[in-house]
């Protein structure tokens, strides 16, 4: 390699210039990452080359950053710099992606962990008890072959899913399967967590086993909006770009955050939504239910109030049909199932260019039959 001897620093000196501890260079030197230029045979002194020292203060950085050994090594070896800002932006990405699910997490558990204490306390106790009045439909729309979303409304559970890929129908069909055991077993009291997490993993189990069954047909994989309805709360779970509308005292609003490759630009604020409408890659998802088993929803409880209405639609609804042409129905349709024929209807109107499914819940007081 032609070491210039002559210029080669001893640990101490080249410790000293990097702004590191001799014991950090031993360290880097053990795993691979900084090997000195010269190991002295006879003493097994460390000498380092002056053209190292960027590399010692590169090592050091990026081990700032937390990454892993493994992966600064590979930053390391990467033949040009270019490569090597791929990983370190390859991994950064990873980390916020990690943290926007940690911090959703938190956000859901503090929530859960302060709406414990007003359900017991006797007010709410003696609250008349609440039911669900809901209806579904799901169509093919105009333009596609076959329909790929399922949409389904029961007593504990009201979900829809879009389904993409070959097997798309299956994905999806078979993300809303396993959370239908909860219509048989109910949620048991004080289990909800455990429900939640068991629910999020089947429902994921479920439509890797159908995405990986015939690898040849090419990726599959599906979105899953659904709501699990405990009998005075409604647990929502989320990923992908389906979504899930609160009607509340006259107020309409989205209740879920669109897992989209534009929305994460809008949130960046390299989009407005005005541009985002019309973006040609508007239907990429950043997250859904696949092969990918680190892709998690996001969950969510909501508290049931009488009179409130859900509404769960795929993008061939929430993209063809206007919001507030959606609000207009929602509010005043009465029927649940007239609200989803007359929803499906208005995207079928538009030119029907995608699979379309509605799901509309009422919370009601117990009739008490
Ligand atoms: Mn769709």
């Amino acid at each position: 390699m032609g070491v210039d001897d002559t210029a080669l620093l001893t640990i101490g000196a080249f410790a000293r210039a990097a702004r590191l501890s001799p014991k950090a260079l031993r360290l880097y030197d053990e795993l691979g990452l900084l090997p000195p230029a010269r190991v002295d045979p006879l003493t097994g002194y460390r000498f380092y080359a002056p053209e190292q020292l960027d590399q010692a203060r590169l090592v050091a950085w990026l081990r700032r950053l937390g990454m892993p050994l493994a992966r600064i090594r590979r930053v390391c070896e990467a033949t040009d710099t270019g490569a090597a800002a791929r990983e370190v932006r390859a991994f950064w990405a990873e980390v916020e992606a990690d943290l926007a699910t940690r911090r959703d997490l938190a956000a859901f558990l503090v929530d859960h962990l302060s709406r414990k204490e007003p359900l017991m306390t006797p007010t709410t106790q003696a609250a008349h008890p609440l039911e669900i009045r809901y209806a579904a439909l799901s169509d093919a729309g105009l333009v596609r072959e076959s329909n790929q979303d399922t949409a389904y409304a029961g007593a504990h559970l009201l979900a829809v899913a879009d389904g993409f890929g070959p097997r798309g129908a299956s994905a999806g069909a078979a993300a809303v399967d396993a959370l239908k055991r909860l219509e048989a077993d109910g949620i048991p009291a004080g289990g909800l967590l455990n429900v939640l997490e068991d629910a999020v993993e089947q429902a994921g189990r479920a439509v890797r086993g159908v995405a990986t069954a015939d690898p040849s047909t090419g990726a599959a994989g599906t979105t899953l909006t659904a709501l699990l309805w405990t009998g005075s709360q409604l647990a929502l779970v989320h990923i992908g770009d389906s979504r899930a509308y609160l009607l509340r005292d006259g107020e309409f609003f989205q209740i879920t955050h669109d897992h989209t490759l534009v929305q994460s630009m809008i949130d960046d604020g390299r989009l407005t939504p005005e541009e985002a409408a019309s973006h040609p890659q508007r239907s990429l998802l950043a997250r859904a239910l696949g092969t990918d088993g680190a892709a998690t929803p996001d969950l969510r409880l909501h508290d049931a109030r009488a009179g409130d209405r859900y509404l769960l639609c795929s993008d061939g609804l929430s993209t063809v049909v206007p919001t507030q042409e959606v609000r207009q129905v929602i509010t005043a349709t009465d029927d649940p199932e007239q609200a989803v024929r007359e929803l499906v209807d208005r995207a079928n109107r538009s030119g029907g260019p995608d699979n379309v499914s509605c799901v509309v819940a009422d919370v009601c007081e117990a009739s008490g039959r």
